[in-house]
């Protein structure tokens, strides 16, 4: 029944990990992604992991980037039980998904707002209810928010891509043969 609960340190924060409260139990919260592990993933090798595996770019970031996001993380929490936070990390990621969506169908970004909304809201409303349509009226999906997102998002496959390739002994370039010196 003793199981040995892990505690949080300060200076996890340079993995990008901040102090969490689930119930009684202390677990790490990435600060980026809002992600919980749990109270057993309270150690450096696995914050390390995390950061180094979801957040590849942001690996050699120094504590200081991190203590900037956790000092707006703390700006967001309106209450200490953590509820609008996990809400409001919700709600972000499916405008990063919804984005996403948008970017491969190759649609212009204000389908989100004369389409993608209203269709969300209305069928929310008909099938689960007022409440579901309200919480999923949270979800930005306008204009501006989907550029942003989605500069966002190419910039960070090509961080990936530059940090795999920084990474590598050696890679390929791949060329047509049209890319020849005279062009
Ligand atoms: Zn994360």
């Amino acid at each position: 029944m003793s199981a040995k609960k892990r505690k949080y340190l300060d200076e996890y924060i340079r993995f990008g990990f901040v102090s969490f409260h689930k119930g009684d139990t202390e677990v790490p919260q990435c600060v980026i992604c809002f992600k919980t592990l749990s109270n057993d993933g309270m150690r450096p090798s696995r914050l390390e992991r995390h950061l180094k595996t979801t957040h590849p770019a942001l690996a050699d970031k120094p504590r200081a980037f991190f203590e900037t996001k956790r000092h707006s993380l703390k700006q967001a929490k309106l209450d200490g039980s953590g509820a609008f936070q996990q809400q409001t990390s919700k709600v972000v990621e499916a405008s990063y998904e919804i984005a996403l969506l948008i970017a491969k169908s190759k649609k212009s970004h204000n389908i989100g707002e004369s389409l993608i909304k209203p269709s969300l809201l209305c069928a929310a409303e008909l099938v689960l209810g007022k409440d579901s349509a309200n919480k999923l009226s949270q979800i930005s999906l306008s204009n501006d928010t989907f550029k942003k997102r989605i500069d966002e998002m190419s910039q960070d496959i090509k961080e990936q891509i530059f940090d795999q390739v920084r990474a590598s002994p050696v890679f390929a370039i791949q060329c047509d043969e049209t890319t020849d010196i005279t062009q």
